[in-house]
């Protein structure tokens, strides 16, 4: 669809259900502007940024509504099942496969005005706005002196209900976790309008555990519009090392032993041969080495545990000191290189797949040279990013310029399938933190199996009859 026939569709707008949803909710929490509709249209997926470049746009909302209360997504909700109107759910719209794309047209409700904050200190969680934004909330806490400890890179302008949404994890996850471990309660409205609420307690036996039912559901069950988040004291300490190993394989099982022993590094990342040169440019010593940075942070006692394990993990590989830590904490939300490269003509993505350790070095090579292998691939690289005693997370980037009739689509589409592909012949999970959205649904069924899906399927219709919410998405 060119920009063009958007807007001279635009001009038959759907007035009614403007005018619908002006009295059920106020002139100022509905908009029908195309500035609006456009803006609203898509996410952070590549493949969507690259349409826009040529003046396409995948699908367009017919309105876009901006509740400030429960109140208001309660009648939301009831508004789009009576008159089963799709509504398409939207935090800040940092996912990068396409999940909040309004396929199908309809309603986009937009949740960033439900952002309050209420610190429950003695019992460490905060209550918090499923439209907060995870950089106001992170400063908010530690002027009160903690952390929630979640620092995805769109930390910026992601939001709390995204993150459970996608099952977002941030870079200091191999200690904090992932946002599943974080989420003590949540309040969630579902069809036909009713809300749903789990109390923030620090376990339950009560029943199977509803809130999972909507974390990674991308907005598929119900609209999250609050969340009880487990918080930490501000760490006493932090202290900060690095290594180059001989090979990937060393530091990879330098970290497992660590794990092993039961030390919990905030933050360790592993850069391949190519991201090392990034990454340690300033020391030439880690040339042609697998470049590893550690933080440790927390109690001052714990921490000097841990740097010892730490040390001793490492002995085989060569120390070189915080230098290139300190260039990744100043680098780290950096995030320019898509809107950069993409009007070069360059397509540029990233996929991150999780695996167990056996088969992590296969993994890792299998993805990388079926990357490389795709004609027009001018650059493929990885690092490993989270953590666990079980495994690890492969975050792989690469960059090409699609070859001579071959369109830029078809390209990108060629190399998710190598890496999907190869992902899937060990085992892997396609997706360890972006989630499925549009751009992966073709290998959802491949990952789960076909009773899983059909399981997820059944639980979608009985949640949504009338399959109002985030239609088109996963592929169910
Ligand atoms: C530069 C960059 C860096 C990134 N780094 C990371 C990273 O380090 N770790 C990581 O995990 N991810 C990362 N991401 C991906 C993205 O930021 C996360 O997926 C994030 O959780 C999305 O949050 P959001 O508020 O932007 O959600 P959106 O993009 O608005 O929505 C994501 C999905 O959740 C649904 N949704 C949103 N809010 C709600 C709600 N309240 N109720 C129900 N459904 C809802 C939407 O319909 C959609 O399907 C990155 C993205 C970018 C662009």
């Amino acid at each position: 669809m060119r920009i063009k026939e958007v807007m001279s569709r635009k001009k038959i707008s759907d007035e009614k259900l403007y005018k619908e949803l002006v009295s059920l909710l106020g002139p100022r929490k509905v908009s029908n502007k195309l500035v609006d509709l456009i803006s609203y249209s898509h996410d952070y997926w590549p493949i969507s940024l690259l349409w826009f470049l040529k003046g396409e746009i995948p699908s367009l909302p017919s309105i876009v509504v901006f509740p400030e209360s429960l109140r208001d997504v309660v009648k939301v909700v009831r508004y789009a099942y009576d008159n089963e109107i799709p509504l398409y759910a939207y935090g800040g719209g940092t996912g990068v496969l396409g999940g909040a794309v309004p396929e199908y047209g309809g309603i986009v409700i937009d949740l960033k005005r439900l952002r309050h904050i209420k610190l429950y200190e003695e019992d460490l969680y905060v209550d918090v706005g499923a439209g907060t934004n995870g950089m106001i909330l992170e400063n908010y806490l530690n002027k009160k002196g903690y952390t929630l400890g979640h620092f995805p890179q769109s930390l910026y302008s992601s939001t709390v209900g995204g993150w459970i949404s996608t099952k977002a994890i941030g870079q200091f996850s191999t200690k904090y976790g992932g946002i599943e471990d974080m989420l003590l309660g949540l309040e969630v409205v579902v069809p036909p309008g009713e809300v749903i609420h789990i109390k923030p307690n620090p376990r339950a036996a009560v029943g199977p555990d509803i809130k999972h039912l909507f974390i990674e559901a991308e907005g598929m069950f119900g609209i999250i519009t609050r969340a009880y988040l487990k918080i930490h004291p501000y760490p006493e300490k932090r202290v900060l090392l690095s290594f180059a190993s001989k090979s990937l394989a060393d530091a990879l099982e330098s970290v497992q032993n660590i794990l092993r022993r039961g030390a919990k590094p905030a933050v360790v990342r592993i850069y391949d041969k190519v991201e090392t040169l990034k990454w340690f440019h300033m020391k030439k010593k880690a040339k042609g080495k697998i470049g590893t940075i550690i933080i440790l942070e927390g109690d001052n006692v714990l921490v000097e545990a841990e740097r010892k394990i730490v040390e001793e993990e490492f002995r085989n590989a060569e120390p070189m000191g915080e230098e290139p830590v300190r260039y990744w904490l100043e680098k780290r939300f950096d995030v320019r290189e898509l809107p950069e490269y993409a009007p070069l003509g360059i397509v540029i993505d990233t996929i991150e797949v999780a695996v167990p350790w056996s088969r992590a070095v296969d993994l890792y090579n299998d993805v990388i040279n079926a990357m490389r292998d795709i004609e027009g691939t001018l650059i493929a690289y990885a690092h490993a990013s989270h953590f666990y005693p079980q495994g690890v997370c492969f975050y792989f980037i690469f960059g090409g310029i699609p070859p001579k009739g071959i369109s830029a689509t078809e390209y990108y589409e060629k190399i998710w399938e190598a890496a999907m592909n190869a992902t899937l012949k060990h085992e892997g999970a396609i997706s360890h933190h972006h989630g499925i959205g549009r751009m992966r649904a073709k290998w959802i069924r491949k990952d789960l199996g076909d009773a899983t899906m059909e399981l997820l399927r059944k639980m979608k219709n009985a949640i949504d009859e009338k399959r109002i919410l985030n239609r088109g998405n996963m592929g169910v």
